[in-house]
């Protein structure tokens, strides 16, 4: 990646592919422009616009870097891990500016991204020492059994923009670790920050063509997945997609990590702290834009304290200031993209075609503000638990608001959605939110918190359509880079 200064303007990068050690141009010579959500008139980028010669180049590259990857063992791969987690925790400004003006994020959120990220390569790093089986008992006299955990192979990882630089970590750091040479696809609205992770592990030590980046779209992805060298797809996007690239990969028994959307819903009972409860929820609903995976979409509460949370977190939501993610003062930034804004105003039409009422918001904001993709934080009231708000992810700062009567019924709405990637339950009884917990279908749950975030150590998990395969993050996410194999050893 060459950064230059255009005629007086901003700094714009022209993001390349790296392929068998190289930094190059996709084969067609074609590149894509990417802007800034936060002001349109702001070019971030030029990046390489590939297709299926670009993807057979890396993974030949990945393929003819295994056997030397391999030998170098899991001690040294880690230590490769914590070069490149030192080298991102170095450059933290660099990827939160970067991240925020591809993305879209409040430099501050972009600057949690980066730290979460150092976490989360250390940690991984760690495992270098640890990455092993068991010796087992055998039935023969004089004889040793193991198991062993050997890498699939080489690896496409694909992933989305909305955490442009924490998720294609999560997955280069297992997947280089455990010996599987990696072909990087990022999403093509946010190309600079996957190149910027890429240098952080060439400089650490990434080389002999283990680590390729090719930019670019479906056709990219899809290149990946079909190709017969490639032993494992880990995804990260929307369910649509994950199913496509499972049913594409199934004939050849392709192995599969699917990270994929959510509905998720947090569950107010009548006893909670309603202040803390609109606290949190306005936090897991409004950051990031709404466009987490885990992010709160839908508030799932009990009838007789309903009145009294909406008000709060009405007034909260209106209180929100909304700018550019450079504004210090701004506390909700746009949504990524054209197409992001649209599916958020279509949303809430056809929400309000349905019976809802919009408690604030509602709108695209473009008063006061630069020209780019604002949308208003939203509460739509009165929403019903079958309409297509609340069943279908909108991602993003759109919450609906849905009665209940008492727990039963709560959780019957909270699980009555295809997706179960995380939820949260605000009660002051303890007894009430282990019982809810028993029964939630969500993969990761929280009580009188926000329900979002995670640490590295813990999986990164869903139930029912939000995943498929392996958890990521955590020791979860070995069974996924690698196989199984045993060895009777007799002395
Ligand atoms: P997306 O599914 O549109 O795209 C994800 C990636 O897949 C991109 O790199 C895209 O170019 C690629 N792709 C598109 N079509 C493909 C195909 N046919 N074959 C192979 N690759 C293809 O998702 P997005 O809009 O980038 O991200 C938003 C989605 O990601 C939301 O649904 C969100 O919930 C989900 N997400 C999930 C998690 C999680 O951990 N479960 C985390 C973040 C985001």
């Amino acid at each position: 990646m060459e950064p230059r200064r255009a005629d007086g303007g901003p700094l714009i990068a022209q993001v390349r592919n790296h392929i068998a050690d190289r930094w190059c141009d996709a084969d067609s010579g074609r590149t894509q422009e990417n802007r800034n959500p936060a002001d349109l008139t702001e070019v971030v980028s030029h990046s390489a616009e590939s297709g299926a010669t670009d993807v057979q180049a890396a993974v030949e590259a990945a393929r003819s870097g295994s056997a030397a990857w391999q030998a170098l063992g899991p001690v040294r791969r880690g230590e490769i891990v914590m070069r490149a987690a030192r080298l991102v925790g170095e450059r933290r400004q660099e990827f939160a500016e970067t991240i925020t003006r591809e993305q879209g994020k409040l430099l501050r959120e972009a600057l949690g991204e980066v730290d979460r990220t150092v976490a989360l390569l250390e940690y991984t790093a760690g495992e270098g020492r640890r990455l092993g089986g068991a010796t087992l008992p055998a039935d023969d006299p004089r004889t040793v059994a193991l198991t062993r955990r050997d890498p699939i192979g080489v690896v496409g990882l694909i992933t989305p923009w909305n955490f442009p630089l924490a998720i294609p970590a999560w997955k280069v750091a297992p997947a280089l670790l455990s010996g599987c040479p990696a072909i990087l696809k990022p999403s093509p609205l946010t190309p600079q920050t996957a190149a910027l992770l890429v240098e952080c592990f060439v400089a650490a030590g990434a080389v002999g063509g283990v680590l390729n980046l090719v930019h670019g779209g479906r056709e990219v992805g899809e290149a990946l997945v079909k190709d017969p060298a490639v032993a494992g797809i880990s995804f990260t996007g929307s369910v649509e997609v994950g199913r496509a690239i499972h049913t594409a990969g199934a004939p050849r028994f392709l192995r599969t990590q699917l990270e994929m959307g959510g509905k998720n819903a947090a569950l107010v009972l009548a006893d909670a702290d309603l202040d803390q409860a609109a606290d949190a929820i306005v936090s897991g609903a409004f950051g990031q834009a709404g466009q987490r995976c885990s992010a709160t979409s839908r508030v799932v509460v009990d009838r007789t304290v309903h009145d009294a949370l909406v008000s709060r977190l009405t007034e909260r939501a209106a209180a929100l200031r909304v700018g550019g993610g450079m504004d210090p003062e701004a506390r909700l930034g746009p949504v990524v993209s054209a197409e992001r804004l649209q599916a958020c105003l279509a949303g809430v039409r056809q929400a309000t075609a349905e019976g809802a009422v919009v408690a604030t918001g509602g709108q695209r904001l473009t008063d006061g503000l630069p020209e780019g993709y604002f949308m208003a934080p939203t509460v739509l009231d009165g929403v019903r638990s079958d309409s297509h708000i609340a069943q279908e992810e909108i991602f993003g700062p759109v919450l609906s608001v849905i009665e209940c009567d008492g727990l039963d019924d709560g959780l019957r709405i909270v699980n009555s959605v295809r997706y179960g990637m995380a939820a949260a339950i605000f009660t002051r009884d303890t007894s009430l939110a282990l019982a809810a917990l028993d029964r939630v279908e969500a993969g990761m749950l929280h009580v009188n918190r926000p329900g979002v975030g995670a640490y590295p150590h813990m999986p990164h998990v869903g139930v029912k359509e939000s995943q498929y395969g392996p958890a990521e993050c955590s020791l979860q996410v070995w069974d996924f880079y690698t196989q199984w194999r045993t060895a009777c050893i007799s002395y």
